[in-house]
């Protein structure tokens, strides 16, 4: 016997890293992109509260209806009116992009990943029997489109490197799925945290082939609660809302109320959070500037991503071997020759002391 080999070949770079950097003593961690803030007091007591009433039953299967109506409510803030039929909860915003892709791609078709990208995007096609391209902006605006291609997956505030797309880039991107009659999938969970201009959503520009992915996870640090959405065109949702059934019923119930919580409750829990992460970025990019590493300084979400100018692989693996840090090579985001650090699972002193150790390793590593 034999598992499919689309599913067996699946790796993950970041799960390598953790895996290899669980258990050691004293290993600064940089490698999950999840945040070591707590989830805010007023989401945990709706959770438990949801759990005390006894909300441990199958709730809807397109997600409950005050979350549907409070997601909408919050994409239509971004420019675009969405109401519940707009919207489908999933089971976190990776699980929007798997029903996104599933309800857009047939096997053989293609989807044009903008690089850098997340690396979890590249199993998902494969577990479909669809094909992708990681493929930069320029790259594809550049050119036609094979007749295979059906979709563009863009994510912005970007993981890995914190860029945030100007409106000008997204309103080419936008012409050019309309010119080739493309869907656009838009990965917008990292909405909330930026730190200077705020980001533009592309579905303005494209709002009849547009798809937005969203989640609870980042933004109000609920990574485990596994609440995420898919907001888009109603005749695409309603179609794409069926597919939830071959990967599960319906998603969590305590945990909607939680996310519905987070959604309509006090905001100013997101904006402690992003300060916190703001001065994170500031001291992790005064780090890497004084190594000389190049770097743009991140302008969203949670990570920095320098070019070291090597192989990334043997250089996480070493690192993690002679100074304990554990952190991600670039290469299943696109570039060989990055790493990724997440800024948000460290504290300040952990950052000092990870670019210590990082200042001793490579002067150890000249000699
Ligand atoms: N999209 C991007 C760009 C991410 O970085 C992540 C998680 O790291 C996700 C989607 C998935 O989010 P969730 O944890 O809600 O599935």
């Amino acid at each position: 016997m034999k598992i499919n080999e689309n599913v067996s070949s699946i790796t993950s770079a970041v799960r390598k890293m953790a895996g290899l950097a669980e258990g050691r003593k004293n290993c600064l961690r940089s490698d999950l992109g999840t945040p070591d803030l707590p989830t805010p007091k007023h989401i945990i007591e709706a959770t438990k509260k949801a759990l005390d009433k006894g909300d441990t039953q199958y709730p809807a299967f397109l997600g409950i209806p005050p979350l549907r109506d409070a997601i909408a409510k919050y994409e239509s803030k971004k420019g675009v009116a969405f109401e519940r039929n707009n919207v489908i909860v999933t089971q976190g915003g990776e699980h929007a992009i798997f029903l996104a892709l599933t309800g857009m791609l047939k096997p053989g078709e293609t989807v044009y990943m903008i690089k850098p990208h997340w690396e979890n995007y590249n199993s998902i096609p494969l577990t479909l029997w669809a094909k992708k391209e990681t493929i930069s902006i320029q790259d594809m605006l550049a050119k036609k489109p094979e007749k295979s291609v059906k979709v563009i997956l863009i994510n912005s505030p970007n993981n890995p490197s914190g860029v945030i797309y100007d409106k000008k880039i997204l309103q080419k991107v936008a012409e050019y799925a309309k010119q080739h009659d493309l869907f656009i999938i838009s990965d917008e969970v990292y909405d909330q945290i930026y730190f200077e201009e705020k980001p533009y959503s592309i579905v303005n520009y494209a709002p009849e082939r547009t798809f937005i992915v969203n989640a609870v996870s980042k933004t109000y640090s609920m990574t485990g609660y596994r609440i995420g959405w898919l907001c888009g065109p109603k005749e695409f949702i309603g179609s794409i809302g069926w597919a939830i059934r071959s990967t599960l019923s319906c998603c969590n119930s305590f945990a909607q109320e939680g996310a519905l919580a987070a959604l309509t409750g006090n905001q100013s829990c997101v904006k402690e959070m992003v300060a916190e992460y703001k001065k994170r970025r500031d001291l992790m990019m005064k780090r890497i500037n004084q190594l000389g590493w190049e770097c743009k300084t991140p302008q969203g979400a949670l990570y920095c991503y320098p070019n070291i100018k090597q192989d990334s692989w043997p250089f996480a693996l070493e690192l993690l071997e002679k100074a304990n840090i554990s952190i991600v090579p670039g290469e299943p985001f696109g570039d060989k020759t990055h790493i990724r650090f997440c800024y948000a699972s460290m504290s300040l002193s952990e950052i000092d002391e990870c670019f210590d150790r990082i200042e001793k390793f490579l002067k150890e590593r000249k000699k």
